[in-house]
């Protein structure tokens, strides 16, 4: 299929873009890695009439360390994150999903803000965000705000962004001694959309117990699913076999997928549970200083 006609804009700053969005509102798209924006077109979906294509804007691809931030550029592309040793050493849960998604072609142009901006509840990065408690810099017209993730994600593909509004750069509490995370995907073949996947990050104490800890799952429901019951119960906890069960009966019952060709709800909600315990088991170990 070929997509409809569009005016291709190619701004050089946040605040050129951000006044083209203003121009044009409704009719106008961002366009970074274009690997979801670009399918939506060709089948028509997505009809655009403007197109403000950001990738000519210096100084978005960084991902760095700040006042106990990190702190993800709205340019850094899914390859980038792959080869940080900054993402390798503290976010091993970034690391995990990165390497699932698509396939090389799609990661080196695929970007972390487009995959959260899209707001697909079958994306990956979303339920990483949740179980890490990040926040997105919004940039428009009236300035900046900073959205915290589990506020941003509205519907299906629907998020709090604003139609002159760009996800300038994504913010992630750094994790203190003793966190760790993982990201456990069932797919149907290498590089696919997960049937379900869990994102999960724990932080122990001194007592090896569970002092904090995130989960987040990615297409069990319209939108990326924040597990709170599960976060809560967890708090203080031994990760031991009967608690790490039942952090998986909590996921499942936060997660409503629906049946299609991927699979029948009733084996993803089974795997929701089963891939919560995984994700949280692997999460303790890398707290505990393994891999
Ligand atoms: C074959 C294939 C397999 C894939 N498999 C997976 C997978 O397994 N897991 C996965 O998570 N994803 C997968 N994807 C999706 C891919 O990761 C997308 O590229 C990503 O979801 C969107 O990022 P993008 O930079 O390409 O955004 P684009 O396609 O450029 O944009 C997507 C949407 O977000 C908006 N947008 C983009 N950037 C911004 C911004 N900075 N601010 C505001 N709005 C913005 C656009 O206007 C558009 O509406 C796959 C894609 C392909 C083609």
């Amino acid at each position: 299929m070929i997509p409809g006609s569009f005016e291709y804009h190619t701004p050089s700053s946040i605040s050129d873009a951000v006044a083209l969005l203003q121009q044009y509102g409704e009719e106008a798209k961002i366009l970074s890695g274009g690997h979801s924006l670009v399918p939506m077109m060709k089948l028509r979906i997505a009809e655009p009439e403007h197109i403000v294509d950001i990738n000519g804007i210096a100084g978005l691809d960084y991902i760095k360390e700040e006042g106990g931030v990190l702190k993800i550029g709205a340019l850094v592309r899914e390859s980038d994150l792959e080869h940080s040793d900054l993402i390798a050493s503290k976010f091993p849960i970034i690391a995990d999903a990165a390497k699932l998604i698509a396939d090389p072609l799609v990661r080196n142009r695929a970007t972390v803000a487009g995959n959260l901006a899209h707001g697909d509840p079958a994306n990956d990065h979303p339920a990483v965000m949740l179980a890490l408690g990040a926040e997105v810099v919004l940039t428009g017209g009236s300035g900046e705000r900073v959205v915290p993730i589990s506020e941003f994600f509205v519907d299906l593909l629907e998020t709090a962004l604003k139609p002159d509004e760009i996800l300038t750069e994504v913010r992630i509490p750094m994790p203190p001694a003793n966190s760790g995370g993982a990201y456990f995907k069932i797919e149907r073949r290498v590089g696919d959309f997960a049937i379900i996947a869990v994102a999960a990050q724990v932080t122990l104490d001194a007592s090896g117990n569970c002092a904090s800890a995130g989960i987040g799952l990615t297409n069990s429901g319209p939108t990326p699913i924040k597990v709170t019951a599960a976060e809560a119960y967890l708090a203080g906890k031994a990760l031991d076999d009967a608690t790490l069960s039942e952090a998986g009966n909590l996921a499942e019952a936060a997660s409503d997928p629906t049946s299609d060709t991927r699979a029948p709800a009733e084996y993803k909600k089974a795997m929701v549970k089963q891939m919560t315990i995984r994700a949280l088991r692997r999460a303790a170990e890398r707290a505990k200083g393994g891999n």
